[in-house]
């Protein structure tokens, strides 16, 4: 079944807009190059100090995954707490679980103080288990992440799990109320409006080929010509190209997609998704979807390792009836895609390379992690306390063999979905 367009569902509402700057000037304190959530989130601290900034991005400012996302605000981080623990030690796997709370806090913050118009709602996640055996591996993590982290999650057994969704896949699973969504669209239009109410000047079709160091100052060329600036930060994460080439070896772009579902009736949405909250699920290559936020369609994603967009999009329709045999038969209304970056520890990064501040890898988390992290970039430049980030601190290393072109995905994507089928992954 072809879907009415392949542009996403969040346009409908609220689709990125183009922006025209006039001529470049020839100098600014500080270039942010990209326009997502990012380079919003680093823009306005910076506008608001007074600082004279500009954003630079290749397409329309939010053509990036921002306008394209599920709208989960969960700040996921892609290692267990006991694993995170086991690998970079208690105070460290405390320090970065506690940050994914303080940034879910401050969004969630900060879209009230602003009064950001971005349907934020705090509805909760249900991340279901694939297999009984997965679901006493997560009642051990909620349990220490209770005692150690202070972290509530409700368990759900599988007897109960029709409260929280209307799925037979399920072995039960794990209830998060700190979590919940928004709309992405909106969420970047908001942030866009108050980095230009702040000051900020912000050119689309506007991209960077090239970033040369000239004494303490930066010259930041594209083809409409070159900045001086005193600072420069990269919020480019998926989308990054070759006129970035150190951060190209240390991202792997990877496709996330998403289809939407035909309105479906109030009785059927009420037996799928009484809750009208966010999923998720124990699988590596797992499912993450969520209720429009007027309640009426499915949205659903996945992850993508091919160029095939109608097999991918049979494949994701597939996977969302496994779940919901009852919408074997519901047309689609949107199938449309976007890249997330994941660096190879897969932790978000805030990392200075001789002098410029790169804040990315947000490993398809970023409505959170994306925001906080363009943030902590520009309290570094205001050499504000609250820069300190412990997550975005890790070594930025570059990927063996690895030049921007992910030619191992196929296979580590194989080798998931093998973990995947007989494991049911927690990772
Ligand atoms: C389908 C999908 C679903 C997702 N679902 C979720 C979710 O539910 N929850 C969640 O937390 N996260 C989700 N994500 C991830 C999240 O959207 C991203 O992590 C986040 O938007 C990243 O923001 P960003 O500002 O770093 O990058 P982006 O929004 O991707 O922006 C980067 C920008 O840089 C620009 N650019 C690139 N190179 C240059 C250059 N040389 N010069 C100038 N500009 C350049 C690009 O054009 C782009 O606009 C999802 C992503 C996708 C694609």
């Amino acid at each position: 079944m072809t879907p009415k367009t392949d542009k996403p569902y969040w346009w409908e509402a609220a689709e990125p807009q183009v922006a025209d700057g006039g001529p470049l000037p020839e100098k600014a304190d500080v270039v942010i190059v990209g326009g997502g959530y990012a380079g919003m989130g680093a823009a306005i601290p910076l506008a608001r100090a007074g600082r004279d900034v500009i954003v630079l991005e290749r397409d329309r400012p939010g053509d990036g995954a921002s306008s394209r996302n599920g709208g989960l605000t969960s700040a996921n981080i892609r290692w267990s707490y006991s694993k995170l623990k086991a690998k970079f030690g208690e105070d460290a796997a405390k320090a970065y679980y506690a940050e994914g709370v303080a940034a879910r806090a401050d969004l969630k913050d900060f879209v009230e103080t602003e009064k950001l118009d971005c349907d934020l709602s705090m509805v909760g996640r249900f991340t279901g288990a694939m297999r009984p055996e997965i679901l006493d591996s997560m009642k051990r993590e909620a349990e220490i992440m209770q005692r150690e982290l202070g972290i509530e999650s409700t368990v759900i057994e599988r007897k109960d799990q029709y409260d929280e969704i209307g799925s037979e896949l399920y072995h039960g699973g794990i209830r998060r109320t700190d979590m919940g969504g928004l709309h992405p669209g909106k969420m970047h239009r908001e942030l866009r409006r108050v980095a230009e109410e702040s000051g900020t000047k912000i050119w689309g079709d506007t991209g960077v080929t090239n970033i040369a160091q000239v004494g303490t100052q930066f010259d930041i060329t594209t083809p409409k010509g070159t900045v001086r600036a005193n600072h420069v930060i990269v919020a480019t994460n998926g989308y990054t190209d070759k006129g970035l080439p150190w951060l190209q070896k240390r991202l792997v772009p990877v496709i996330s997609e998403m289809i939407a579902t035909e309105p479906l009736s109030p009785n059927l949405m009420n037996t799928l998704m009484p809750r009208r909250q966010m999923h998720g699920e124990t699988r590596q290559l797992g499912h993450y979807y969520r209720p429009s936020p007027d309640g009426t369609q499915i949205l659903f994603g996945g992850r993508r390792y091919d160029d095939d967009m109608n097999a991918a999009r049979e494949r994701l329709r597939n996977n969302l009836t496994s779940i919901f045999p009852d919408l074997s038969d519901v047309g689609l209304s949107h199938h449309w895609f976007g890249f997330v970056a994941f660096p190879m520890d897969q932790l978000p990064k805030l990392t200075v390379h001789k002098g410029i501040i790169y804040a990315t890898g947000f490993c398809g988390s970023g409505v959170v992690w994306a925001r906080w992290m363009g943030q902590k970039a520009a309290y570094q430049i205001l050499e504000r306390e609250e820069a300190e980030t412990a997550i975005g601190s890790q070594p930025f290393r570059a990927i063996p063999f690895y030049n921007g072109n992910p030619w191992f995905l196929p296979v580590m994507m194989n080798w998931y979905k093998i973990k995947d089928r007989f494991s049911g992954t927690l990772k």
